[in-house]
């Protein structure tokens, strides 16, 4: 098959640094896209990844899948899309598209495994693993493709394409909207989100968070009320009050104490992947029929409903920007949970 060089920023090891290298992509193929990336989002699942915290890792390694990009080149048969468009890459890049769950949207969730956009065998390339958006381009198949609306501030929205949808898919799914009383713990990439979509589907939403200066203003994120998960007198509070919680916290922590916040039949949905098991004590479900359940991004039809929700209600990310060479100490102040809310790199910086 026929590739090309392209410029990117990735790393060789677990315990090595980002850096610059080359990668090979294909050239188009008669259904694929080719885009040049203009911005990616800095997704903690990046981080996990490089640094092999989930032990599957394939090196060199190039994260990056909140892709926002104008395509270049098209193929022969592409008919949703033509050069100039601006479009974004999530999380999946391809799929079987014939099993039971491809044919429902759940491309997630591919029987024969879906193809992420990093860190997947490539399905073109033997031998070779899926490059992701710390890179100058990208050819992706046109099914895999999604739209942005055309009112959405394009740096802002990147982070939209997995923080944005890995919200949206499970708050929809269990039903989030007037009435309901729904946490968000980890006030991070993902949750910032999670408060910012849930409040536009109506909800009552409470934030958690374990950082005074995002207790501070998780309010001007559209949370109605505020805690500070570390004093046990606020947590208290909210004993038995909440119909649904989202977790996005990306490190161990006492998931007892929120399973115990539910209401009678309620549910406690982890979005966030610790690398290392979360103990549910049996009396936090039994106690209450409860449901402690989890949620992996969500399909393509969904990501690109979730892009026009945001699209109507002006929803993108509050970001951080940065150029590639910051990716490092990114990585860092990540793990401090020092951001707001979102790292995105401007692409161009990658050109020098
Ligand atoms: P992030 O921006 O780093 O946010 C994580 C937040 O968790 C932090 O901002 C912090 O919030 C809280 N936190 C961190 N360490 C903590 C600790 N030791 N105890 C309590 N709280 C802590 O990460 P992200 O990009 O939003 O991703 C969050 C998690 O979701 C990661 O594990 C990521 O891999 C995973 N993820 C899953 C999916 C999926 O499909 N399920 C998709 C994308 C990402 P506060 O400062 O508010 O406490
Ligand atoms: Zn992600
Ligand atoms: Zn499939």
């Amino acid at each position: 098959m026929e590739t090309k060089n392209t410029k990117a920023y990735g790393t060789s090891a677990a315990e090595a640094p980002l850096q610059s290298m080359d990668i090979k992509r294909r050239v188009a193929t008669p259904h694929d896209v080719e885009i040049e990336i203009l911005f990616c989002g800095v997704c903690h699942s990046d981080l996990h990844t490089a640094r092999n915290e989930w032990h599957g890792t394939v090196y060199p390694c190039v994260p990056g899948h909140e892709i926002v990009g104008k395509i270049v080149s098209v193929g022969g048969h592409v008919n949703k899309f033509k050069v100039g468009d601006v479009v974004g890459v999530g999380c999946i890049v391809d799929s079987c598209r014939d099993c039971q769950y491809c044919k429902e949207g759940l491309e997630q969730f591919c029987e024969p495994g879906m193809t992420g956009t990093y860190n997947s065998p490539d399905k073109h390339l033997a031998n070779t693993p899926t490059f992701g958006g710390y890179s100058e381009r990208i050819v992706v198949d046109e099914n895999y493709v999604l739209r942005i609306p055309g009112n959405l501030d394009l740096a802002a929205t990147a982070p939209l394409l997995c923080a944005g949808i890995t919200t949206y898919s499970p708050l929809k799914h269990w039903n989030v909207g007037p009435g309901k009383k729904v946490g968000v713990v980890g006030i991070g990439g993902l949750g910032h989100m999670g408060i910012k979509i849930a409040k536009a589907m109506g909800a009552h939403v409470v934030a958690f968070t374990t950082s005074q200066s995002k207790f501070d203003e998780a309010q001007r994120l559209g949370a109605d009320e505020v805690v500070l998960s570390k004093d046990p007198e606020q947590m208290k509070k909210f004993r038995g009050q909440l119909h649904f919680i989202l977790d996005a916290v990306s490190a161990e922590h006492d998931i007892n104490a929120y399973l115990n916040l539910l209401r009678v039949d309620g549910s406690l949905a982890l979005v966030g992947a610790p690398e290392l098991p979360l103990p549910v004590a049996a009396f936090s479900v039994i106690m209450g029929r409860k449901s402690f359940a989890g949620s992996m991004i969500g399909g393509i039809a969904e990501t690109q409903e979730m892009l026009d929700f945001c699209g109507e209600h002006n929803i993108t990310a509050d970001i951080e920007m940065i150029n590639i060479d910051q990716i490092n100490d990114a990585y860092e102040r990540l793990l401090k949970g020092d951001v707001k809310y979102r790292f995105v790199i401007e692409m161009a910086s990658l050109k020098g």
